[in-house]
């Protein structure tokens, strides 16, 4: 079992260490029929993609794209999820110049404010030494769904990574909405448990490398291997199939 496409690599544009051009050459040399570049939105510290970017990375990816007839190479961003109401770093107007977004939450991404800090990243901290309380959980939880819920996902990036959430409720509201779950095998979460919470709310899974490095594009050991120890098809999982994708924002693949 391989992937067919992946939805979320990094590039130079934040901090991979590849071009756009080097990700496309990878996922082309083994037979991927799409690539997305999905650099890291402004709040991301210091290698957050800039707007003023925004149309220079599209001119590249377009130019790359043109270049290989059996390959799509896609533009996206990875947002950060920047409050405890569930905002996020990229806005509507700029998501509409995309053609995926994605989102996730990162431990170091600038929040809203001080009182969003203590709500989620600090937590994240303590995260690292203990499990998150009940409580925690919950505003953990809320956060993420409200994202889901208040912006146009395409695909909810590492559910989980460095914030304990409750992956059935995560799950029911990313069905709600369309948005794909990430089967993240460079942060090798969810974990089998997670996972079959999700799967049990009816969410749709894809899985990505979300590769730093040419290299790892389209490299997804641990993510296969679940979905093989669970008997997984492309009913459950999207993108280990030749079948066409929708995405939430429109996008079809
Ligand atoms: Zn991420
Ligand atoms: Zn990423």
């Amino acid at each position: 079992m391989k992937i067919t496409a992946d939805f979320h690599t990094h590039t130079r544009y934040s901090h991979g260490t590849g071009t756009v051009n080097d990700n496309a050459v990878n996922a082309l040399s083994l037979g991927l029929r799409a690539v997305a570049i999905t650099d890291h939105a402004r709040n991301h510290p210091i290698v957050g993609v800039k707007q003023s970017k925004l149309d220079a990375i599209r001119q590249d990816i377009n130019a790359v794209d043109k270049e290989y007839r059996n390959i799509k190479v896609l533009m996206g961003l990875e947002a950060n999820i920047i409050s405890k109401k569930g905002d996020i770093d990229v806005s509507e107007e700029d998501a509409e110049k995309l053609d995926l977004l994605l989102l996730g939450f990162h431990l170091t991404a600038y929040q809203k404010s001080l009182a969003d800090y203590f709500a989620l990243p600090f937590n994240g901290v303590t995260r690292i030494f203990f499990k998150n309380s009940a409580k925690q959980k919950a505003v953990n939880t809320q956060a993420v769904i409200d994202s889901v819920l208040r912006n146009k996902i395409d695909i909810l990036t590492h559910p989980g990574f460095r914030i304990d959430v409750d992956y059935y409720a995560v799950a029911e509201a990313c069905r709600e909405a369309g948005t794909f779950m990430e089967l993240s095998s460079r942060h090798r979460i969810p974990d089998i448990s997670g996972l079959e919470q999700a799967l049990k709310a009816g969410a749709k899974f894809i899985v990505n490398s979300d590769a730093h490095k040419p290299v790892n594009v389209g490299r997804c050991a641990y993510a296969l291997d679940l979905i093989g120890e669970l008997g997984l098809t492309d009913n459950e999982v999207v993108n280990i199939s030749d079948k066409p994708i929708t995405f939430r924002r429109g996008l079809t693949v």
